[in-house]
């Protein structure tokens, strides 16, 4: 088989040295891969790239479409862009992927049975960063759940549930108050399942799911989640594990991946042959994975968790009880080199399927009829006064859209609110055309000329529709 071109970037600080120690590893196993170097981060922000990322290394990247990545040193001071948010945002990363275990009784964790994988969404969500300060007292932040995005995530991670002995995948979300964002989430977990029925599935609300990943990790197998919750609960999961530091992630899109270390350029120890290469080499085990070299992973994977078994020990994670031999960067490798062919006796060994993961094809769906019938208008308002503010605003309605409520912070306080609630100077106002009507366009400019008229400062709007005759925008605080 011919060798397969992938990128590799040494990165920065320790990022040399454990880069080749990786490399050295792979040559060893029979990994079939033609390695075109790029130099990214600290020399390519000094040379006055913003981004990190010289063009040469886009057009191998083109090339490639794989980067196994050195951890790189972000550059203090205004004008940087992070490196790992652009080339996530670029090419179109969708998952990030991190496989949490515990190496018991090798590495000390209170969970010696925990092995699983955290499948997080990586485009969207609060992420967007699309934030706005729209009144004195009020910030915003705009979270955003695309119904392709989360096709591709939730649909790649079946495919990580399928490959794996347990077969099990769960999903976390928040749709017990996010119905729309987070509830799409989960509904399309429910009709992807529908295609894989080898595959075991549940649903937990986040919170508690966070804690009994916490408390229980050994219960969970894959889980699924939206991007900010995923970004949580893979360092509490990691923590729980008690090896951070040998800890790889995978960061999945259609035709693009990148692979790297989760830990970062630990400049502290940086030139001196002490650092642990196994977070950067999990990512590349996961590398050979995702190319269709399964074999070559397990050979890797197998003699790594040898090494560990035999006590052959880096400096973080040597301890007089578990460990043997001390050995820096290069000396491990050569150790793993040395039990290439072998199994680990205790902890269980890899297995890894040869066929590439698939890139989800995602369902096509006609659009459906989009009817508007409203607006939320948003105001800066100083008063306090919810009724007050209501009355004004009931004479500012037009035929075609009255006001129907308004919420402060998205507790409701017209009609009927209740005088203890403490409202901002930030109104959720919204008008409804009369039930059964559509309105278009032209009446909400109607609306607003006449708000402004009256003296009113709007700061946002959005439009209410139905879709295929069902109410498309949340009706108030919980419902
Ligand atoms: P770090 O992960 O580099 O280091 C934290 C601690 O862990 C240090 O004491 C370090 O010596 C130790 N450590 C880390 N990796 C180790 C290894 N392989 N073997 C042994 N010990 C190891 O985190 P930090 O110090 O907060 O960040 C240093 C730099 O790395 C910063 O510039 C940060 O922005 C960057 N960073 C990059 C990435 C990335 O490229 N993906 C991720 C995280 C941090």
């Amino acid at each position: 088989m011919q060798p397969r071109p992938i990128t590799v970037a040494r990165g920065d600080g320790i990022g040399p040295e454990i880069v080749s120690a990786v490399l050295r590893i792979l040559d060893a196993s029979g990994a079939r891969l033609a390695i075109e170097e790029i130099a990214v981060g600290k020399a390519a922000y000094e040379a006055g790239h913003s981004t990190g990322i010289p063009p040469e290394a886009w057009a191998s990247l083109r090339r490639t479409g794989i980067l196994l990545k050195g951890p790189i040193t972000t550059p203090q001071g205004g004008g940087y862009k992070s490196l790992n948010v652009t080339l996530r945002m670029t090419l179109g990363l969708f998952a990030n992927v991190r496989p949490v275990r515990s190496y018991w009784p090798f590495v000390v964790t209170a969970h010696p049975g925990m092995d699983l994988v955290i499948v997080r969404e990586n485009e969207e969500d609060l992420y967007a960063g699309i934030e706005h300060r729209q009144t004195d007292e009020v910030y915003q932040s705009l979270k955003l759940v695309s119904r392709p995005g989360t096709e591709r995530v939730v649909r790649y991670a079946f495919e990580t549930a399928r490959r794996r002995p347990r077969k099990k995948l769960t999903c976390m979300t928040k749709d017990n108050i996010l119905k729309l964002t987070d509830g799409l989430f989960h509904k399309v977990f429910d009709e992807v399942a529908k295609e894989y029925p080898d595959v075991e599935t549940d649903h937990y609300i986040i919170d508690i799911g966070m804690a009994r990943v916490a408390a229980q990790p050994e219960r969970f197998d894959v889980i699924v989640t939206l991007n900010l919750y995923g970004d949580i609960l893979s360092d509490i999961a990691a923590e729980v594990s008690g090896s951070v530091g040998l800890a790889g992630s995978a960061n999945i899109g259609d035709g693009f991946a990148m692979f790297e270390a989760v830990h970062g350029s630990a400049p502290d120890i940086a030139g001196k042959d002490i650092a642990n290469p196994s977070g950067l080499l999990q990512a590349a085990v996961r590398m050979l994975v995702h190319i269709g070299q399964g074999e070559a992973a397990a050979r890797v994977q197998n003699a790594w968790l040898r090494t560990l078994e035999d006590g052959i020990h880096t400096l973080d994670i040597w301890r007089e009880s578990t460990s043997s031999q001390l050995v820096g960067t290069q000396a491990f490798a050569a150790a793993l080199i040395e039990r290439l062919g072998s199994e680990p006796r205790r902890l269980r060994p890899a297995q890894f399927s040869n066929t590439p993961m698939p890139t989800p094809v995602l369902q096509a769906r006609p659009p459906q009829k989009k009817e508007l019938v409203g607006i939320d208008v948003f105001l800066h308002h100083a008063g306090r006064d919810a009724e007050a503010l209501g009355a004004r605003l009931r004479d500012a309605g037009t035929s075609a859209l009255r006001l129907e409520m308004i919420t402060n912070r998205g507790v409701k306080v017209y009609p009927e609110g209740f005088p203890e609630s403490f409202c901002t100077d930030h109104w959720r106002c919204r008008f409804a055309a009369p039930a059964g009507q559509v309105i278009g366009h032209d009446e909400l400019l109607e609306l607003l000329r006449r708000l402004r008229e009256a003296g009113f400062d709007w700061i946002q709007t959005a439009n209410l529709y139905r879709f295929d005759g069902q109410v498309a925008y949340s009706l108030g605080q919980g419902q």
